[in-house]
């Protein structure tokens, strides 16, 4: 279990390496205190997900644990899952965000 977690977080490290931009001031609105899919408890997780949550062609979302997602939303992207690192006392956005170009700013 741990070595699938330890492989789980490491994708998803790839992908926040790899993401050339950034949402200094996007977050994660809300408590978040378990994987919607396994409960696995969220407060000690590196990552969090937001993104599909089966395996279905027309998936509910929710927010998931680093295995959860390597299972049901390894692709991080606009419209497809977000990924979120745990800062503490918020979720910040690392991967996966509204592109720069769709900004009202
Ligand atoms: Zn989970």
């Amino acid at each position: 279990m741990k070595r699938k977690h330890d492989e789980a977080e490491e994708h998803f490290a790839n992908i926040e390496r790899a993401e050339q931009s950034k949402w200094p001031n996007d977050q994660w609105h809300g408590e978040i205190d378990n994987c919607d899919v396994c409960s696995r408890p969220m407060h000690s997780e590196r990552y969090m997900v937001d993104g599909p949550a089966e395996g279905t062609s027309d998936p509910r979302w929710g927010n998931l644990c680093v295995v959860c997602a390597l299972k049901y939303s390894p692709t991080i992207g606009w419209g497809k899952a977000q990924l979120y690192r745990n800062a503490g006392d918020k979720w910040a956005l690392v991967a996966g965000g509204p592109p720069r170009n769709a900004s009202v700013e």
